[in-house]
């Protein structure tokens, strides 16, 4: 790179070879003195390979080392995988968030569901109002999706402009939400005064075709509620107001009333409603009036489409939910998708229904469920209005990156950059990816704590789930004689009653050692641990078939 040159590069810092925690930097300017507005600041979810930990988010290290140069970040919507990590990340920077209204009031009343002290300066932005950040001019442009004020943004910088698109899909008739802005898409393909990148979704790169509209599913679960002899209860994503605004429209028009359930649920439709996009949506009843209410005459909408196990329609499904109960005869509708490592919680819950009785409509039966994402036709159609000198596929696993590098190619895109997280990607000029540039990685919110994996237990955790733990105490004289113990701390191992106890294996072996050394190295205390641990993992290996974890304690007296 020439020192002097200005420049347009971006750095994602998540969400580039995964799903989830999306985080990328825009910086513009010399190499030596670039200013850097960044782009979401998402989380993921932990899997059963991270045992405890509730949250990850991508490492800001980068934009702490830049932190004299940061000039904002800017917010595409309020799924979790865009905003989760903005709590808890951004108010180390103390700079401002921009927002549109409906994403704002979501991050307030996240802070206020939390409790959570630390909090950020939201700036309101509106679709078609540019901002000015430094060298970047910034404009919000709608996109349809599937939660309320999706924004792609237009940045334009002295040298080039980038089409962000965060999540979007193409859709004319979208509910709660305004349609993707597809008149401006057309002028900023026109307007040839700059090049242009984009930087585009690529969840659904393997789907060929086009998504189906919000409003086919709204006709379908109408069909189905009008048509349902008594109760029906619908689960989906909290945050899908539009979908919840399709219920509610269906359950009034055949005459029933809607009791929801699940805090998450309240909350987004309370600031929803707060904002106007709830006009002509009666208001929604408690999950008290649910026993009120005949059998013909209520829908329920509830969260737990995920299979949380403490979440509405969990509860609902063992019987245990302290207010909703169902019958046999009665449908629920699982107006959402499973993703991927929630399917067996989801199925679980699903079997209880159907063993009680109850219908289950899924996606599979029926149009109860579109994707917020574009397909290929919508790609298509998206480079054919913006005309991209350059794209770069973000938002999906490498299979999804792939696949979407391969179709902007073959649909004639001058440059197609593949990148990862980490990789700096010069846009302009000569479009290039530097790999591996920049520090990223992961940090684990574990309970209140922010750490690095290393940093987190996970590790221990883990092998103390295959392991268990045996731990071994005793004291031991001056002259290398047992004074106490050994006692022994047994957890998580195996205790099968018609076998030899483990416990017996483990004191059999204990005293066996001690006698095996003689007296005087028995003086030494780091020979005895060493000896013991060593011993203890050896024949419970022979035991069992799997090496526990052991901690020897000997007190010298
Ligand atoms: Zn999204
Ligand atoms: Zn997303």
């Amino acid at each position: 790179m020439e020192r002097n040159r200005d420049e347009l590069v971006f750095v994602p810092l998540g969400g580039v070879g995964e799903i989830g925690m999306n985080m990328g930097a825009y910086g513009f300017g010399p190499e030596r003195s670039r200013k850097w507005i960044v782009v979401d600041c998402g989380v993921s979810f932990a899997g059963p390979d991270e045992p405890g930990i509730e949250l990850i988010m991508p490492d800001p290290t980068f934009l702490e080392e830049n932190a004299e140069d940061v000039l904002g970040l800017i917010v595409t919507h309020s799924h979790e995988d865009h905003y989760g990590a903005v709590l808890d990340l951004w108010p180390g920077f103390d700079l401002p968030v921009y927002a549109t209204p409906f994403t704002a009031g979501m991050i307030s009343s996240k802070r206020a569901a939390d409790n959570i002290i630390d909090d950020v300066a939201v700036t309101l932005m509106r679709p078609g109002q540019p901002f000015q950040l430094g060298p970047f001019t910034i404009e919000p442009i709608s996109v349809a999706h599937s939660i309320p004020e999706s924004t792609g943004l237009l940045i334009t910088t002295p040298i080039g402009r980038i089409l962000h698109t965060g999540d979007w899909k193409l859709d004319a008739t979208p509910v709660g939400t305004s349609p993707t802005d597809v008149p401006r898409l057309q002028q900023i393909g026109a307007d040839t005064s700059l090049p242009l990148a984009l930087i585009c979704d690529s969840t659904n790169a393997l789907k060929e075709g086009e998504s189906p509209s919000e409003s086919e599913v709204a006709r379908v679960l109408e069909e189905l509620i009008a048509a349902a002899p008594y109760r029906v209860a619908v689960t989906t994503f909290a945050s899908n107001v539009g979908r919840v605004i399709s219920v509610a429209r269906a359950a009034q028009k055949a005459g029933r009333r809607v009791v929801m359930s699940g805090r998450a649920m309240h909350r987004v439709t309370g600031i929803a409603r707060e904002l106007g996009m709830m006009e002509g949506i009666e208001p929604f009843l408690d999950q008290d009036a649910f026993k009120e209410l005949p059998r013909d005459k209520v829908v329920v909408v509830c969260t737990g489409s995920q299979g949380e196990a403490r979440a509405a329609v969990s509860r609902i499904a063992r019987g245990e939910h302290p207010a909703i109960d169902l019958n046999a005869g009665d449908q629920v509708i699982f107006s959402s998708w499973a993703i991927p490592g929630n399917e067996r919680e989801v199925i679980d819950i699903q079997n209880m229904f159907v063993d009680r009785g109850i219908e289950v409509i899924t996606r599979d039966d029926k149009l109860v469920h579109v994707t917020g994402h574009p397909r290929r036709g919508e790609l298509r159609q998206l480079y054919s209005w913006v005309k991209p000198q350059v794209l770069v596929p973000v938002h999906g696993e490498p299979v999804h990156l792939l696949a979407h590098a391969k179709l902007g190619r073959e649909q004639g895109i001058p440059q197609v950059v593949e990148a990862r997280n980490g990789d700096l990607v010069r846009l302009f000029p000569e479009p290039m990816a530097f790999p591996g540039e920049v520090r990223t990685g992961e940090l684990y919110l574990d309970g209140n704590i922010l750490c690095t994996p290393d940093e987190s237990g996970v590790k221990g955790r883990r092998r103390l789930s295959f392991g268990g733990h045996i731990g071994i105490s005793l004291a031991v004289g001056s002259n290398g004689n047992v004074l106490s113990g050994p006692e022994i701390a047994i957890e998580g191992l195996p205790e099968v009653e018609d076998d030899e106890s483990l416990t017996s294996v483990i004191r059999k072996t204990v005293s066996g050692t001690l006698k095996s050394i003689p007296p005087k190295r028995r003086a030494d205390t780091d020979v005895l641990v060493a000896a013991l641990h060593k011993a203890v993992r050896g024949e419970v290996n022979a035991y069992w078939g799997r090496k526990p974890n052991v901690t020897v304690f000997v007190h010298r007296v």
